[in-house]
């Protein structure tokens, strides 16, 4: 297992660093690098001019217009977006539907979806959960009964990460009660404008409107839009939530939190001195830097070990790198708060969404403990920690 980069490999961080210095819009990076909200706009638009270079979708195949870059790539790609301070492309449409659509999709489906979700044209979101159906996502109750060459569904999805924005939701329903909950189950495309859809917002702990709860009355779906075969949609479900795991160690995130937090206690008074000058907090930030380093080292080598086989399956060991890749970016949100202190106490949400000058000073902190409070959903999302640890004791230890 070689875990160097190559000059090959410095070439291509060389280029694409050039490129994101070149093309990210000034105002996106601010936003990004002092922990405001992006708006749907910022997200779109960078979506489309990423989608324009062809770098929208890193880890596609050529096939489907992904770049083809090899793992190392996709992991210095990552690394170069937090150092520099990018957005990140949404999951929904480029990491969690599509690698399903590719795999279990027909042809239609493919030529529909993929070139528009590449492009950024249609914007995605995800209907797994539902009240009561979070970690025992099988026992999911939204129903669906086929009349003829449609599906009409109904009940609820909730936490809908930016349903309001969405054009199209992948959803799981159930088709069949009577069968053993894990196979009763479908995976339907479904159109956010169809009549009977409704989304009403849930304000988060950080002020924010981020999910959603989207109800579905009668909502009409052509059959045409099913992946694959009825009640068989938790192969697929469980097929995206091992890509969704995958992609959640976001070291480049907490790398960029911990460098903003070492540049702020440069300059944060502490005593007759700055903040930095404290050796207690030097050693709590060494102590995060390490273990970022640890796990940038384990994430590549489940790339390496995933790069030598023929077939990518999602593999059991990801669960390490989302639990960490979780705590990390929590620690390092909770490094800033500590910076910060008592000036991140005040909540300015028209300054956090751009749309006024900031209340209070010092600006820089009011950011902080919002970007605390959200970090908190990282160890939740994606199957939470602790489904994550059960995950790591049955398929890696074998207990
Ligand atoms: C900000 C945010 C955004 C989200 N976005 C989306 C989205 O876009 N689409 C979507 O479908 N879902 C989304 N979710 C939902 C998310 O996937 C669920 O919250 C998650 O799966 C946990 O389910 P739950 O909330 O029902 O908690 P529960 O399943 O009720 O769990 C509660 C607690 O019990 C623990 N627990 C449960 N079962 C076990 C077990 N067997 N062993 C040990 N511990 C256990 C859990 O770890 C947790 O700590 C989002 C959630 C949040 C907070």
């Amino acid at each position: 297992m070689d875990l160097d980069y190559t000059p090959a490999d410095d070439a291509f961080r060389a280029e694409i660093r050039a490129w994101l210095e070149a093309n990210l819009p000034q105002a996106m990076r601010d936003k990004v690098l002092n922990h405001k909200r992006l708006s749907r706009d910022d997200i779109a638009n960078w979506h489309m001019l990423l989608g324009k270079k062809g770098w929208s979708a890193p880890a596609w195949p050529a096939e489907w217009g992904g770049p083809g870059w090899t793992e190392t790539q996709r992991h210095i790609w990552d690394a170069e977006c937090g150092r520099i301070g990018a957005p990140m492309v949404l999951p929904f449409g480029v990491s969690m539907v599509a690698p399903v659509l590719m795999k279990y999709g027909n042809e239609a489906q493919k030529r529909r979806y993929l070139p528009r979700i590449l492009s950024g044209e249609d914007w995605w979101c995800q209907g797994y959960s539902e009240p009561g159906s979070g970690s025992d996502l099988a026992s999911l109750r939204t129903r669906s009964v086929r009349e003829v060459d449609h599906y009409v569904v109904n009940g609820q999805k909730t936490w809908t990460t930016l349903g309001q924005h969405a054009d199209m939701i992948f959803c799981l329903v159930r088709t069949d009660p009577e069968a053993k909950k894990q196979e009763g189950i479908s995976f339907l495309l479904i159109d956010m404008k169809t009549p009977g859809l409704t989304v009403r917002p849930i304000i988060t702990i950080d002020g924010h409107h981020e999910t959603n709860e989207v109800f579905f009355d009668n909502v009409r779906v052509p059959v045409t839009n099913r992946i694959g075969e009825e009640n068989k949609g938790w192969d697929y479900a469980k097929y995206l939530l091992g890509n969704e795991r995958s992609g959640i160690a976001r070291v480049g995130v907490s790398k960029m939190r911990v460098r903003h937090a070492k540049d702020l206690a440069k300059r944060v008074p502490c005593g007759d001195g700055v903040l930095w000058d404290d050796p207690r907090f030097r050693e709590r930030v060494a102590a995060v830097e390490v273990e970022l380093k640890a796990l940038e080292m384990t994430q590549m080598r489940v790339i390496a070990e995933s790069s030598a086989q023929e077939s990518h399956v999602p593999d059991p060991k990801t669960s390490i790198l989302k639990i960490k890749g979780s705590e990390l970016q929590q620690l390092s949100a909770e490094l800033l708060l500590e910076v910060a202190g008592p000036d991140a106490l005040p909540l300015d949400i028209d300054f956090l969404r751009g749309l006024g000058d900031a209340v209070r000073e010092p600006e820089w902190a009011l950011t902080i403990a919002p970007n605390h409070y959200f970090a908190r959903h990282v160890s939740i999302v994606g199957g939470s920690n602790e489904i994550q640890k059960n995950i790591l004791a049955k398929s890696v230890l074998g207990l």
